[in-house]
């Protein structure tokens, strides 16, 4: 069995979606492109101009890592624009976005009703009330590591909807089959039928085509 990496920054792993860097010659695997609010710099437009091209790949799919990011050295208004150019990047190739945020969910929410294409937080690993209020608002959530060894996050994700998940490595070190089993513990499903929710997931976002082969 494989397990689909969400959101990675691997390059050498194939099967998930590998957050590509600026300039990064296109993989033969999925990836997704986006500007991260944190490597805004004043050559922006060299980066805009590169997604836009990029973007329309068809291993691309999902534009991102891309946000807000509270904690960072870069003027909010200035991260509320870029971001907002790549929502609109995303509404026109049709790709999810997959979205960074720190400390700036209140605003995310209105930044949601601007994207006619779903969006994913990744990384989730905040308070319960933040992560119900983003399910009313119809976002994804992919989880990582913090799963693990969080026992708060455990008892979100217990209850949290199914349809609604997928699971990453982010930036981490470890293997993502422990996480899978983790999850599908808690959901109270085999592993083999917690990966069909997952590839059913990846099939409503267009990531996998509804005949192609499953993923897990
Ligand atoms: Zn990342």
């Amino acid at each position: 069995m494989k397990f689909f990496d969400f959101h990675h920054h691997h390059p050498e792993n194939k099967f998930g979606i590998y957050n590509l860097k600026f300039g990064e010659s296109v993989p033969n695997h999925f990836f997704s492109a986006g500007i991260h609010p944190d490597s805004i710099s004043e050559n922006i437009e060299e980066h805009f101009l590169w997604l836009q091209e990029i973007s329309k790949e068809k291993n691309c799919v999902a534009i991102g890592e891309c946000g807000l990011d509270g904690i960072i050295h870069v003027v909010e208004k200035l991260q509320e624009s870029v971001f907002e150019r790549q929502i609109e990047i995303a509404n026109e190739v049709r790709k999810p976005l997959i979205i960074h945020c720190v400390k700036r969910f209140s605003q995310l929410m209105h930044f949601k009703k601007k994207a006619n294409v779903p969006m994913i937080v990744h990384g989730f690993n905040k308070r319960k009330t933040i992560g119900d209020d983003l399910l009313q608002h119809d976002f994804f959530l992919s989880f990582g590591k913090s799963v693990l060894h969080n026992v708060n996050l455990q008892d979100f994700v217990k209850d949290f909807p199914l349809e609604k998940i997928f699971l990453e490595t982010d930036s981490a070190d470890f293997e993502l089959r422990d996480l899978y089993e983790k999850v599908a513990e808690l959901k109270n499903l085999d592993l083999e039928e917690f990966g069909l929710k997952i590839t059913k997931n990846l099939r409503f976002l267009n990531i996998i085509a509804p005949n192609e082969e499953k993923l897990a």
